[in-house]
């Protein structure tokens, strides 16, 4: 959550704070402010987007300053206004923070006590006030950063500039993502590449517990003991282009017609004469047979991409999968020992919960996988194996080339199971493999086409005030992830249910008019959801079915209207690969019904990409 840019070099750092913060935006957007170093530190800060940042700024046009630092929040502590908008001051210094402190209560008392009066509701500010304590004492700003997070517990990046060190910036970060980098225009400080890519490619992720210290010129890190160390560098491999809307309205409807694309291209990276291979050591040889079970931990719709890997690991590889919310896994005392795999799923790999629960699952002994999207992340490093998911950047809040490619990595990672364990013929993985990179990127390419189709159904939801999904098998896994899709960005209550549980007290829900939306890519359990879609058309409910042509054909669905999706055909093997452009229709479904509300559907209100705060 938030996004953190800093600056120092020759330019004028205000309209390069700004254009910075666009392109983080997208992690947090409730308020948003920047302070530049003059002669003193000036601030300018409000709540609301960063437009109205900008509009406040015309108020400023005399500023101009080479180092400065911004941050667009994500509140935590305090509600989004003016006053606890970022950047927070102390009396040498101004900070900008990613994160929370856990023990601000207790430190604010600290402060009290030696004369601080405090301006905000935030625990940034207390942490800003603390290291303005110390260096207030030492005026050595390494010994005070250094000083006030032995003393902080919790999670931050903080970039903070100093009033009596001019062109400088100093950055720390634990558990949350930061980053830096220099280039002929200066040096950069940023939570995420996007906001740099303008300038370099090349860039260094900071360890935990390291002071870089930056100005237009020259990048130094420093350990605690306040030693220079180095820290490696790391490259972008995509580009500008690929971190923009390449001409579409939103990056939601763009990163949809990225997934063809993206699942061919991650399925390819992991494959070698058609059959699974990940150039992983571990995860190629038979060690991948040794576990008993699997435990799959994420959040979100990462989590329901776990859910669709339960699905394809246990049909294919036959061993038992348990999916668990990160948030609740990682406070439940799990049973686990060294002969458990955890695979850990996350877009941005800074998930806070999934982290937390990447590291008690080693302290426990267990294995641990990572599948992430973004390179050099937190869990990609902490984790014993990674598989990058290779979508390129995902901006939308509501991530779906992320989840289609998530789904793609445990399919392939099911076959290579499967194999190791003999429970699939090298023949059949082969078809599946190969079906992976052809025939599912084709089949979500004709959904993407059918868009409009998609649109003039989604008409008929926009006013809904609640919605149900469902569907048996793992057509119930993805009815969850077209409800949080859809709620997520349309703000209209959505719930999904195996079909079979509605009978168990939700079909009390159900009156005339309730929207209900059918999911059937399954055969050998059509018949049963159909049976639950007659239980609801029976009680007024309006059905939409989303379905396979060949479901569309062999069966009468009692429904109001229908999208039908390509089948995805394998010879031997039913509907296992459908789930892929049933899900991409879900996702157009859930960006027309919020798209013709006139919402911002990239922005979604209280949301943010990257939850990295518990
Ligand atoms: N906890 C801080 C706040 O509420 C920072 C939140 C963020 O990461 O944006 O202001």
């Amino acid at each position: 959550m938030c996004g953190i840019i800093g600056y120092t070099g020759n330019e004028n750092s205000v309209p390069i704070l700004v254009e910075g913060l666009r392109a983080l935006e997208y992690r947090g957007y409730d308020s948003a402010g920047i302070s530049v170093q003059e002669d003193k530190i000036i601030t300018v800060k409000t709540k609301g987007r960063l437009d109205d940042l900008a509009k406040k700024l015309e108020e400023h046009t005399d500023l101009s300053s080479g180092c400065g630092i911004g941050h667009t929040r994500w509140a935590t502590h305090g509600e989004p206004s003016d006053r606890n908008s970022h950047p927070h001051r102390g009396k040498h210094l101004s900070m900008v923070h990613n994160g929370i402190i856990e023990n601000y209560a207790e430190i604010a008392d600290m402060l009290k006590k030696i004369g601080y009066v405090l301006e905000s509701e935030t625990d940034t500010e207390i942490a800003a006030k603390l290291i303005d304590s110390f260096y207030d004492e030492c005026h050595d700003p390494l010994k005070a950063i250094f000083s006030a997070t032995e003393i902080i517990r919790g999670s931050y990046a903080f970039a903070i500039i100093f009033e009596d060190i001019p062109h400088k910036i100093y950055a720390i970060r634990k558990d949350n993502p930061l980053i830096v980098a220099s280039s002929e225009n200066g040096g950069f400080i940023a939570s995420d590449i996007p906001a740099i890519l303008k300038y370099t490619r090349t860039y260094f992720r900071i360890d935990e517990n390291v002071v870089a210290e930056l100005d237009g010129a020259n990048i130094d890190f420093y350990s605690s003991s306040r030693n220079k160390i180095a820290q490696p560098i790391e490259t972008v491999d995509w580009d500008i282009e690929q971190a923009q809307k390449g001409g579409f309205p939103h990056f939601m409807v763009k990163e949809i017609n990225d997934e063809p694309s993206a699942v061919r291209k991650t399925v390819s990276a992991y494959q070698q004469d058609d059959l699974p291979h990940f150039g992983i050591e571990k995860i190629d040889s038979d060690f991948i047979c040794k576990f008993k079970s699997i435990n799959i931990i994420a959040c979100g719709t990462a989590m329901h991409a776990g859910l669709v890997g339960k699905y394809v690991i246990e049909k294919f590889a036959r061993v038992p999968v348990n999916v668990d919310v990160a948030s609740e896994f990682r406070y439940r005392d799990p049973i686990l020992s060294s002969d458990d795999l955890v695979i850990l799923v996350s877009q941005s790999g800074e998930t806070a919960d999934t982290l937390a629960a990447l590291r008690l699952s080693k302290e426990a002994g267990a294995y641990t996988l990572a599948i992430v999207n973004v390179v050099g992340s937190s869990i990609a490093r902490e984790a014993d194996s990674v598989i990058y998911t290779l979508a390129g950047p995902e901006i939308s809040v509501a991530s779906t080339k992320a989840y289609s490619v998530q789904c793609a990595v445990v399919y392939m990672f099911a076959l290579r199971l499967a194999l190791a364990r003999n429970k699939i013929s090298v023949e059949q993985a082969r078809k599946l493999c190969v079906s992976l990179q052809t025939s599912v990127p084709d089949a979500i390419t004709n959904v993407i086409k059918f868009g409009s189709k998609i649109r003039s159904v989604s008409k008929k939801y926009i006013n809904a005030e609640h919605i149900f999904f469902i569907g048996r098998g793992v057509d119930s896994y993805l009815g969850t992830e077209g409800s949080l899709k859809l709620k997520e960005i349309s703000y209209i209550h959505c719930e999904a249910y195996a079909a079979g549980e509605l009978k168990h007290g939700t079909i009390s829900l159900i009156s005339e008019g309730t929207p209900v939306v059918a999911i059937t890519t399954q055969s050998n359990v059509c018949e049963k959801t159909i049976s639950g879609i007659r239980e609801v058309k029976a009680r007024g409910a309006v059905v939409l079915s989303i379905c396979t042509r060949s479901i569309a054909e062999e069966y009468n669905i009692p429904c109001d209207d229908m999208i039908v999706i390509p089948d995805t055909e394998i010879d031997d093997i039913d509907n296992v690969l459908d789930p892929f452009a049933c899900a991409t229709a879900l996702q157009l479904l859930a960006y027309h019904v919020s798209e013709l509300k006139g919402l911002d559907v990239d922005k979604p209100r209280n949301l943010a990409k990257s939850v990295t705060v518990e």
